[in-house]
């Protein structure tokens, strides 16, 4: 299993081009669908396939379980989002933001994606980062929607291909070596004794910190004060469930943990295998390990029926920085000599896959 449940959406575009260029078949490893909300019970948006913007509107206008006049008020609320070229201050919060959102639409629409995208709860998360992935999924070319759903681990998306791909051209390689420190010298930098013209530091924030605080003591500060979110993935057989989509949204409450739950099963996993997906889990990391066992049974017991065995859960505690209004990130040139990369480094998108590439494809361009 992954360290968690992952989900791709075709507005990733730098992402799926790198797994392309490193030789990934795209089809093989990744279930896509349109972009599916729908909860258990058979209600939430799910949008028609085609361009973005059409299947938008036409997929909020065929959700019955608004009404016609708050259907109206979504697409109006949505139109004036594009007309102001999804921008907003930049200390407005989500729920801020969509103060004038119909309540079904917030709890149904907004809030999950918000949770799932930024893995920040809506009352704490960045309107203006949710606003550019609004814009980069609904707003954009056709396909960019989509959900992509891996259909096989992690490491054969992108890390085992693109290794492969580097040794095929020459590159030289030291896996399972932690780097110690980052040394100044003239014209060169020294990771751990070896001696290079430029290095790009990929680490995670606080590791990133701990390495470049002798060097540029400024920087480290910035990257060493995020704040993170957890996210919970716990893991369960139950034998005998028909899903229509592997992906079903859940509604989250103070008692109902998860937000989604993946049919493992139907993406090439175990057979009748199901992950549920606690996002902004701050509150339930709290609570323990065992009251979040029990709650997610709970949960589940109410949406569907059947046994139950629980394979067992992990949590995630750094998962991704929290992605709160106004955030300062720290910059991609720490030095001259030095880049920074990774989904941490200043950008317009939250803690993701795509944030973390389009960085470093930015920070060799840079160097390029
Ligand atoms: C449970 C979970 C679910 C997620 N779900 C999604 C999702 O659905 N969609 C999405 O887009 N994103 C998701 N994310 C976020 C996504 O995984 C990250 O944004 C992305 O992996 C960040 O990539 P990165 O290269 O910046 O950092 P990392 O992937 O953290 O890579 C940093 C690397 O640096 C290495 N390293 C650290 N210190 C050193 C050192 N001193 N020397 C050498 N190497 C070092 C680490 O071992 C690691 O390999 C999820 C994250 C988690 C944890």
């Amino acid at each position: 299993m992954d360290n968690g449940q992952h989900i791709l959406i075709g507005a990733y575009r730098d992402t799926l081009a790198l797994m392309r260029a490193v030789g990934v078949d795209l089809d093989q490893v990744l279930h896509r669908q349109a972009l599916s909300l729908r909860y258990p019970d058979g209600t939430g948006l799910r949008l028609p396939p085609g361009n973005a913007l059409p299947a938008f509107v036409r997929g909020v206008w065929a959700w019955r379980d608004l009404r016609p006049g708050e259907r109206l008020r979504l697409l109006m609320l949505a139109a004036k989002w594009r007309l102001q070229g999804f921008r907003c201050a930049p200390g407005t919060t989500v729920s801020e933001l969509a103060r004038h959102c119909p309540p079904m639409a917030y709890r149904d629409l907004l809030e999950p994606l918000c949770v799932a995208a930024l893995n920040t709860p809506a009352e704490r998360a960045s309107a203006q980062v949710l606003l550019t992935v609004l814009r980069d999924a609904l707003f954009s070319g056709p396909g960019s929607s989509d959900l992509l759903l891996p259909k096989a681990p992690l490491d054969r998306l992108f890390p085992a291909p693109a290794l492969d791909w580097l040794r095929r051209h020459g590159a030289t390689l030291q896996m399972g070596h932690r780097v110690m420190g980052l040394d100044l010298a003239p014209g060169r930098v020294e990771i751990d004794g070896l001696s290079f013209d430029h290095v790009i530091l990929a680490a995670p924030p606080n590791e990133a910190a701990r390495l470049m605080a002798p060097i540029a003591p400024a920087w480290s500060q910035v990257a060493a004060s995020f704040s993170y979110q957890p996210i919970v993935t716990a893991w369960i057989r139950a034998p005998g469930l028909t899903w229509p989509e592997p992906m079903t949204a859940l509604r989250a409450d103070g008692l109902r943990p998860a937000q989604f739950a993946f049919h493992l099963g139907a993406l090439g996993g175990p057979a009748d295998t199901y992950a549920l997906v606690i996002s902004g889990a701050e509150r339930w990391v709290d609570e323990g390990a065992e009251a979040t066992r029990q709650a997610l049974l709970a949960q589940w017991a109410e949406q569907f029926s059947g046994p139950v065995d629980w394979l067992g859960s992990r949590t995630e505690k750094r998962a991704t920085f929290a992605c709160t209004p106004a955030l300062v990130r720290p910059g991609s040139r720490p030095h001259a000599r030095i880049s920074a990369a990774g989904d941490h480094v200043q950008g317009p998108y939250p803690a993701t896959l795509e944030g973390a590439v389009r960085s470093g494809l930015a920070a060799v361009a840079a160097i390029a």
